[in-house]
């Protein structure tokens, strides 16, 4: 057998699924992962309980929809394709069925800004793709039209898939869309949510493109705001 290639990554793939599922978001073989690479992406293949998934069995896929190994990819292998196409800052992916997601993804509603924090996703709501039936081309379709200025979204009676700059940041932001639909679901439960509304979420918006960054510039921008405390010598 030809020597395995980028087996470093295709460990960090494996370790992101055990991550997943230990932190309660998925269930047995269900979601997927995949990360960018020189040919194109590796990605799960379809159906291997992750505890016992090897290297071998991260499959590696090229643009054009061809993969290569003895393993068949992901049924999701579509969505993951499309993305890495069409969103060139997306460098790895994370599908997963985590359960107030799932749950909401059923009502077939997009999440509206009932919290600051939604603005995660990358706008002013968590939108719902249409139905498909999973692992078709109608299914990845409606997935990127509703990941249009996105980084995340739930897919109808399935889940939700979320990308990032990493693997780490991909599995956070799947981990960060479960709680807000926890969050919302329980809200809902309590009452009628009041949503923030868009100049709240456009400020929300402008001030997470500087949050969390330590450098100079997103600091001095904070502090011309009154919003950042000043820096003594
Ligand atoms: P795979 O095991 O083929 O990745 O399928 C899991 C899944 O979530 C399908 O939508
Ligand atoms: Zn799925």
């Amino acid at each position: 057998m030809a020597r395995l290639g980028n087996l470093k990554s295709r460990k960090a793939v494996i370790e992101t699924c055990l991550a997943m599922n230990a932190s309660g978001i998925n269930q047995g073989t269900s979601g997927n992962v995949s990360l960018r690479s020189d040919k194109g992406f590796l990605i799960t293949a379809s159906g291997v309980p992750y505890d016992a998934m090897t290297p071998d069995q991260v499959v590696e896929m090229d643009l054009d929809g061809g993969y290569y190994g003895e393993w068949a990819p992901s049924s999701e292998w579509r969505m993951h394709l499309d993305i890495y196409r069409s969103r060139p800052e997306a460098q790895a992916i994370v599908h997963t069925h985590s359960t107030h997601a799932t749950a909401l993804s059923c009502l077939r509603k997009d999440i509206p800004p009932f919290h600051y924090m939604i603005a995660v996703a990358g706008g002013a709501d968590l939108r719902c793709a249409d139905y498909a039936t999973f692992g078709t081309k109608e299914l990845s379709e409606n997935m990127l039209r509703a990941l249009e200025g996105r980084k995340a979204c739930l897919l109808a009676n399935h889940g939700t898939i979320c990308f990032g700059p990493n693997l780490a940041k991909a599995l956070w932001l799947a981990i960060e869309v479960e709680a807000l639909c926890h969050q919302y679901f329980l809200a809902c439960e309590a009452g009628e949510p009041i949503l923030l509304d868009p100049a709240e979420m456009a400020r929300v918006l402008d001030k997470f493109s500087t949050y969390g960054k330590q450098d100079a510039e997103a600091l001095a921008k904070a502090q011309a705001s009154g919003e950042a405390p000043v820096k003594r010598d």
